[in-house]
């Protein structure tokens, strides 16, 4: 495969090292390296990936990354901080592919920038999708960008679907649009799969007492923390259920989430016909990243395959919708439309922070969600500064 230039925002976190992982695999190019506040690891990247360009947190974070390089003696690449940073290694010329792997609502400018830059955008940042989809998805059809799902899930039915929809579908304005249309008619339903985390048929007495270290317990997929516990109470479900309304441009109504353990089906589309297409897998997360970097192509992958006869059984069940609110939440925010999806956004991320902390109990999360929405006066249609104060408002900030 031919090498392209790469952008990695987020690099230091579980899905960007996972994407470096790929991406020497593939022998792709590394542009651009941003992380957060890891610098010790971000360095290792640097050295073993040589981008020109890496970004990070704050001037502190950049000086601290300066440093720890010069005491290696390897040659410097340009080092930057902040928004300007990321807004930068998002839009550079060299790069063709954007993997957009921050965590929460810091991914919207960079992922808008590379949107209007007219990028190929790996989307591993759910948020982004979910607190400005409206945003995302018109910068990205207006300037042809193109948005390749990184979440397992929608991987699954943009597989399914054969990439005939979403922005893949056309990268001039308007073909989105007609293609989106044209694929809805198509199809009854999305059906979304869920693990069901680690509290999967606990009542909701059992789940009063619940600690941050069992939340952490995923029983199938190794991620980073926020997504791990946003799997425990079923908000990993709702903003997905979200992400795949904007990616996939399908009515909520038509969204279904389904709980199946065994994370192998990634999930599935049902046709008007009746025919049903699922996509599987081993839950290994290298899948989805490097199906969207070489997409439309399919090319070896380096780890392990799956092995149905091992795997056994394959089940299902309905989500207990009482015992984890944060789905029916989810599904509320987004029928509500216009800035209430920012608000939940942003009062989720708070509340899991604060639950991380021991602050809050477990079953403070949904509530503290649902009083932020209740509080709320939503703005239909939202502009980017209406999302971002959404958002501050959702997490209890000044707005
Ligand atoms: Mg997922």
């Amino acid at each position: 495969m031919a090498a392209h230039g790469i952008t990695v925002l987020g690099s230091t976190g579980n899905i960007g090292v996972q994407t470096l992982d790929v991406a020497k695999h593939l022998g792709l190019k590394i542009e651009a390296l941003a992380g957060h506040s890891n610098m010790l690891l971000l360095a290792r990247q640097i050295l073993e990936h040589e981008p020109c360009l890496a970004v990070a947190a704050n001037a502190q974070k950049a000086a601290e990354l300066k440093k720890i390089l010069q005491q290696t003696g390897g040659k410097l690449p340009e080092i930057l901080y902040g928004p300007s940073g990321y807004e930068l290694a998002a839009t550079l010329g060299t790069v063709q592919t954007v993997v957009a792997a921050m965590v929460g609502m810091a991914g919207l400018e960079p992922v808008m920038a590379a949107a209007r830059a007219g990028k190929r955008i790996a989307l591993a940042n759910k948020e982004t999708l979910v607190s400005g989809g409206c945003l995302v998805t018109a910068m990205a059809e207006a300037h042809g960008a193109v948005l390749l799902p990184v979440d397992s899930e929608h991987s699954a039915i943009f597989q399914c679907l054969n990439g005939k929809t979403s922005t893949f579908a056309g990268t001039a304005k308007g073909i989105r649009a007609t293609a989106a249309k044209t694929v809805n008619a198509s199809i009854k339903k999305i059906m979304i799969t869920a693990s069901g985390g680690p509290f999967r048929g606990w009542s909701k007495a059992q789940l009063c007492h619940v600690t941050p270290e069992q939340a952490l317990q995923h029983p199938n997929w190794n991620m980073g923390q926020k997504v791990t516990i946003d799997s425990a109470t079923l908000m990993n479900k709702g903003l997905e259920v979200i992400e795949a309304y904007w990616l996939f441009g399908i009515d909520l109504d038509r969204i279904q989430p389904v709980v199946h353990p065994q994370s192998i089906i990634h999930s599935l589309v049902e046709f008007v016909d009746g025919s049903v297409m699922a996509q599987l897998g081993s839950p290994d997360m290298r899948l989805p990243i490097q199906v969207a970097l070489t997409w439309p192509k399919r090319v070896p992958s380096n780890f392990a395959p799956l092995d149905l006869l091992q795997v056994g059984n394959l089940t299902f069940e309905a989500p207990d919708r009482r015992a984890f609110p944060c789905l029916g939440l989810a599904f509320a925010a987004q029928k509500e439309g216009g800035t209430m999806p920012a608000v939940m956004n942003g009062a989720n991320e708070a509340a899991v922070r604060d639950f991380l902390a021991g602050k809050i109990s477990f079953l403070e999360i949904p509530k503290r969600i649902a009083t932020a929405m209740d509080r709320h006066q939503v703005i239909p249609r939202p502009k980017l500064e209406d999302i971002l104060a959404a958002d501050r408002e959702g997490r209890g900030e000044e707005a």
